[in-house]
């Protein structure tokens, strides 16, 4: 199957990049800055090969990879029609289903694919999802790796990542020092930083979640579309899978996309008023530890998603995040608290949804992650 050229960018300096990178940032020392698509991708659903499992169905429409990638059986997860008394149609994407149990799969699996010469150690930086996602995929592969970790991670969360037969660097001091850590470690040429926060492969991922969603509601977009906000990677990869299908006509309009932070830790809340200063955003301890990014690197972009898709930014106070968790276990689902935070977000929605509104909201991660919690 022939493949158009796919070319990356700097998205502060315009550097041209080829694929796949060869690290996760803008190579230039000076710039430093993120990657995203020259242009976005144009879908065309002839490409889709339906006899492949899960995401790969859409491996012609995505940036080329190995010609037979490494799978766990990530994407191609449920989308489900939810009870709900308020306005709006509203369906969960059941994320929760993939692999490791979060949607962090879908950019581990892509990343580990985009990876030439097989005798490179993986690093990345995450002592949550990521991290677990990283380490299934590398040891899928027969790779070795190695995640970076705050010393102070509760052993529940590297205890998945351990499984999987991964090196743990425990780094004192906050999330910058352990980046820091990765990003020093990085420069040896035998490692690739598999970056779940800096490489654009996996924001290229998520465009499946959008182009699943799509062919689910009968080919069309919803309305909304409700997810937590970290650092990015989805809400980036959602708006640009549903542009490619926009770019191709496939659907008129994008769904409006709905960001939703814990109220203790809201630095894009805060970009929406013009309150927001770069490294001096200061935050609370919130129990939706996958959104507990007071600083992200990309939230410029992210404020745009919302922005030019006229879409909302909501932040959900902590007892709302657990209520939210507990009402969608007597659902039957069980989910992380950081994933709970889109049903949370629909009772601050109930101005501007519309009662024939479509609603897809993006169960991130399983509850099993955070049994405590529960
Ligand atoms: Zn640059």
């Amino acid at each position: 199957m022939p493949v158009k050229p796919f070319k990356l960018r700097c998205r502060h300096c315009n550097q041209p990049v080829s694929w796949p990178p060869q690290q996760p940032r803008c190579p230039r020392p000076v710039c430093r800055g993120p990657l995203q698509p020259k242009r976005n991708i144009v879908f065309d659903a002839s490409l889709i090969e339906l006899s492949l499992p899960g995401m790969w169905r859409y491996r012609h429409l995505l940036p080329p990879v190995h010609d037979n990638p490494v799978s766990l059986g990530e994407g191609g997860t449920p989308l489900l029609r939810l009870s709900h008394s308020g306005k709006g149609i509203v369906y969960v994407k059941n994320e929760t289903l993939n692999p490791t149990g979060s949607f962090k799969d879908r950019g581990a699996a892509f990343l580990i694919n985009t990876i030439q010469g097989d005798d490179k150690m993986v690093i990345d930086d995450s002592s949550g999802n990521a991290g677990a996602a990283l380490a299934a995929y590398a040891a899928r592969a027969g790779m070795r790796v190695r995640i970076f970790v705050p010393a102070a991670a509760p052993e529940g969360k590297t205890r998945q990542i351990l499984r999987f037969g991964a090196e743990l660097e425990a780094v004192s001091g906050g999330r910058d020092a352990v980046a820091e850590a990765a990003d020093a470690f990085a420069q040896n040429p035998d490692v690739f930083y598999a970056s779940h926060v800096w490489h654009p492969g996996y924001s290229l991922a998520m465009q499946t979640i959008a182009w699943e969603i799509w062919e689910q509601l009968g080919r069309r977009a919803p309305e909304w579309v409700i997810l937590p906000a970290g650092n990015g990677t989805l809400l980036r990869g959602v708006r640009w899978g549903f542009r490619s299908l926009q770019k191709a006509k496939y659907i008129q309009d994008l769904p409006r996309l709905v960001a939703v932070q814990a109220q203790a830790c809201a630095p894009l809340l805060a970009r929406s008023r013009d309150a927001y200063r770069p490294g001096r955003f200061t935050a609370s301890p919130t129990i939706a530890d996958g959104v507990a990014i007071p600083n992200p690197p990309h939230i410029d972009a992210m404020w745009a998603a919302v922005r030019k898709t006229k879409g909302r930014v909501i932040a959900i106070p902590e007892a709302e995040i657990v209520q939210a968790q507990a009402e969608l276990a007597r659902q039957g689902f069980c989910v992380e608290p950081t994933a709970a935070l889109p049903y949370a977000a629909l009772a601050h929605m109930e101005d501007a949804l519309a009662p024939n509104d479509a609603v897809a909201l993006i169960l991130t991660g399983h509850g099993f992650k955070a049994e405590r919690s529960l």
